[in-house]
């Protein structure tokens, strides 16, 4: 039988338009959601992930700001910005474009972005309360991976989960989530010894390696649920050029009950889910606004 493809485009789009009442909502109380995203030197594909955030932003009706700086600019300068970008009350969510150069200390960079306004979630205290099973941001990319688990009907508990990759951005959250979610998880690295005999046991089986077509048809159990995270730009052959996943797509769509595609799957929620995260952050500041005024008010100082 042929496998269920999991549609991310049509789900992110259909996310991003319900977002649009939430961000009106949070205008009319003068929450107006914002992002900032800082971008360091002049890497062709940083450029365009900035430019399709800022535009996802703009397209919804949020506030975006693109900060840009040469390459050679100093750690100092861009961790001043991000001081005044945490102080400031209309920008919700702050964005390191990743990789940074060279010279800086990546950790402290993200780690100097206020964890509130964390909505990649990479800051460590974000990391923990994920860990701890109460997340306040969840990395987008695994966010939108446990959405379109929602949207397929497909129920985590109890199952058996594999992630191939162990990366912060991907492999270690989609870990946590799954294990929050009730699934008994195996998290498989470049060191794995006989990785198909993990995959074959996965119901649910998430790749998320940066290599083209790694798995293969014979990796799966037939029936699992494959959730391809890769997105590699192939360099020879026919398809020169063009996007491929981690996942032999073709090959797995007979094996597998339900597959997501490349392109198509994963990408679109990723910035989806970004969105997701800033509003969210509007929506609580928005909330402990609200609660901090009522605490104000007459009735509460009592009498006298
Ligand atoms: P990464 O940091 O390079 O991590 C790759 C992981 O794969 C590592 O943990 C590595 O193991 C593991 N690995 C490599 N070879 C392996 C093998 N032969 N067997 C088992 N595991 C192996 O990459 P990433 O940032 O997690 O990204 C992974 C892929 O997802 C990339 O294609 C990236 O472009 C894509 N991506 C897509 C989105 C999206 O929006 N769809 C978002 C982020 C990333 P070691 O730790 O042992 O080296």
């Amino acid at each position: 039988m042929t496998a269920h493809i999991i549609d991310g485009k049509a789900l992110a789009e259909e996310l991003r338009q319900s977002f649009k009442a939430r961000v009106a909502t949070l205008t009319a109380k003068g929450q107006k959601p914002g992002l900032a995203v800082i971008l360091v030197g002049a890497d062709p594909a940083s450029q365009v992930y900035v430019k399709n955030k800022v535009n996802a932003c703009e397209a919804i009706g949020m506030k975006s700001e693109k900060i840009v700086y040469d390459a050679a600019v100093d750690q100092q300068t861009v961790l001043g910005k991000i001081a005044e970008l945490n102080a400031d009350p209309t920008i919700h969510g702050i964005l390191v474009q990743l990789p940074l150069p060279r010279h800086f200390d990546e950790s402290r960079v993200l780690e100097a972005i206020a964890a509130q306004k964390d909505v990649d979630g990479f800051h460590a205290e974000n990391v923990g309360a994920l860990a701890q099973g109460k997340p306040r941001f969840i990395p987008c990319t695994p966010y939108g991976v446990m959405k379109m688990f929602a949207q397929g009907g497909v129920d985590l508990n109890g199952k058996e989960a594999v992630v191939i990759g162990r990366s912060n951005i991907v492999g270690k959250p989609m870990a946590l989530l799954l294990i929050n979610a009730g699934a008994t998880v195996t998290v498989c690295n470049s060191k794995t010894k006989d990785l198909g005999a993990h995959t074959r046991r996965a119901d649910i089986l998430v790749a998320a390696v940066g290599k083209p077509k790694f798995v293969t048809a014979d990796m799966i159990k037939p029936g699992a649920v494959v959730i391809d995270v890769g997105i590699n730009r192939l360099t020879d052959g026919p398809d020169a050029g063009k996007l491929c996943g981690d996942v032999d797509f073709a090959a797995c769509l007979e094996t597998a009950g339900q597959i997501t595609p490349v392109p198509g799957g994963v990408g679109p929620m990723t910035i989806t889910m970004l969105l997701a995260n800033t509003i969210e952050a509007a929506e609580r500041e928005a909330s402990a606004r609200s609660s901090s005024r009522a605490g104000e008010g007459p009735g509460e100082r009592g009498p006298g």
